[in-house]
């Protein structure tokens, strides 16, 4: 297993973050570096590196990820105007952090899917 990352930490709450939700298999917490005034990121619990490393026995976690998704977007208020959820893999996917999150965006037009 690749090692951990700054993710892991922010899980056990061993370094701060603004922590919305958590569970016993996902934990969401806000963009340190936000794109959109509701940018918040949906993690699971298990570090899987990349959406390459998700086995049919993460299917309950990462169903978990979207139903909270969605209840975060709807407590934020964001629900019925929309919002987008994004999940990086890889270099050309422009992934950072090598522990799967997905992205919630929202809170104002967030324009088209990607820049040119
Ligand atoms: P990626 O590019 O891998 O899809 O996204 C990684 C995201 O993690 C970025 O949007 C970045 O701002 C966020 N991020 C990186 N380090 C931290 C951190 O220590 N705390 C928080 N809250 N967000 C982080």
């Amino acid at each position: 297993m690749p090692e951990e990352t700054i993710f892991s930490k922010i899980i056990r709450q061993e370094i701060p973050a603004d922590i919305v939700y958590q569970d016993d298999l996902v934990t969401a917490f806000r963009d340190i570096n936000a794109q959109a005034p509701t940018h918040i990121l949906i993690i699971p619990n298990k570090h899987i590196p990349t959406a390459n490393d998700i086995g049919e026995e993460d299917e309950p976690i990462l169903g978990r990820i979207f139903t909270v998704a969605a209840k975060i977007a709807k407590e934020a208020g964001i629900a019925e105007d929309g919002y987008r959820l994004i999940m990086n893999c890889n270099t050309h996917g422009g992934q950072e952090v090598y522990h799967i999150h997905l992205h919630l965006l929202g809170g104002r037009p967030l324009g088209p899917m990607l820049s040119r």
